[in-house]
């Protein structure tokens, strides 16, 4: 009898992950005997986790909030991901990768957007506005960005100039949340890379209103809880083109899933499986609420 292959994400708090729908869907979508699930896992059994999916025979893993940096030093990471010091997949074998930067460009793209010689305003220097601007850089965009701690838009600037030289593409500047406006009428892509306007962070609020925005601005809200964001609402009052989070969340998964299966992801069922999963959850908060 064939044995199902297992796949997961780590982390914590995992209990909302939306990956478990997304994966699964794929799976059963291609007909493929393979179950997708979240297990909670905190730092201090990260390494046990990885070692065990490893030992069981897991097809590949998903490593989210707050292991990512933890996981590079416990996989054999890849270029990219070592530049950006963190790893969001690994494979069976142990290889380790880091599919945020893709799942952002692949969402750019989707929208009609060629990224090469585009200037992108990305507000934030977490985590995942490393993982943006690495790839926007590799696939040669002119990257500015603009965080609330000036110094570590410095920082994470400095870190990508040693990307650049590299490769000889992109560039990218640092500033600070003040220059947005002055940085705005400078770039045709803005992207929302920090946790303003995320629920129960940073409920209702945004960096950037419509008054400043320019009708050919593409504006990209990597939040996606809220799915519309106030970010994005402003975007839609002053004309300007959208593209919410899930398209990120989807794309970052679509890559891992080739990754692990070498097989074409079916992208659009895993685009719907999200936004049902997000509407029920939805749904059931509202329902607390009343
Ligand atoms: P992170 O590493 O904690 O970074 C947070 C960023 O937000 C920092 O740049 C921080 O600036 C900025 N920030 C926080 N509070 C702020 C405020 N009041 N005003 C201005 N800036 C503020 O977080 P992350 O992992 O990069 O995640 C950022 C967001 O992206 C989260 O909402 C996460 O859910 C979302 N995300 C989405 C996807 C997707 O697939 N769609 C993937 C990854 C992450 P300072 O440096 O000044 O503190």
């Amino acid at each position: 009898m064939a044995v199902t292959t297992v796949y997961g994400v780590l982390g914590s708090p995992i209990d909302h992950s939306l990956s478990p729908s997304m994966h699964n869907a794929a799976f059963k979508a291609l007909d493929l005997d393979a179950q997708y699930h979240a297990f909670d896992v905190d730092g201090k059994r990260v390494e046990m986790a990885i070692r065990g999916a490893k030992a069981l025979g897991f097809g590949g893993l998903n490593i989210t909030f707050p292991l990512k940096e933890a996981a590079l030093s416990l996989c054999n990471p890849d270029a990219l991901s070592k530049r950006i010091g963190a790893v969001n997949t690994i494979d069976r074998g142990g290889a380790g990768f880091n599919t945020d930067g893709i799942g952002a460009v692949r969402a750019l793209e989707e929208a009609g957007i060629t990224v090469k010689d585009t200037t992108v305003l990305l507000l934030g220097a977490g985590g995942a506005a490393k993982a943006i601007a690495a790839q926007l850089l590799l696939d040669g965009a002119r990257v500015l960005i603009a965080n609330r701690t000036a110094s570590r838009s410095l920082i994470l600037a400095r870190q990508m100039t040693a990307a650049i030289i590299d490769c000889g593409c992109g560039d990218v500047e640092a500033h600070g949340l003040v220059e947005i406006d002055r940085l705005l009428n400078e770039a045709q892509v803005l992207i929302n890379a920090t946790t303003v306007g995320m629920r129960g962070v940073l409920d209702g609020q945004t960096l950037v209103r419509s008054p400043q925005m320019h009708p050919g601005l593409v504006v990209f809200d990597i939040v996606y809880h809220p799915l519309v964001t106030p970010l994005l609402r402003e975007a839609r009052a002053a004309g300007a083109q959208t593209i919410d989070g899930v398209k990120m969340l989807v794309h970052q998964g679509a890559a891992s899933f080739a990754l692990w299966t070498a097989l074409d992801p079916p992208v659009h069922i895993m685009e719907a499986a999200v936004r049902e999963t997000l509407r029920r959850a939805n749904r059931a908060e509202n329902e607390d609420r009343l």
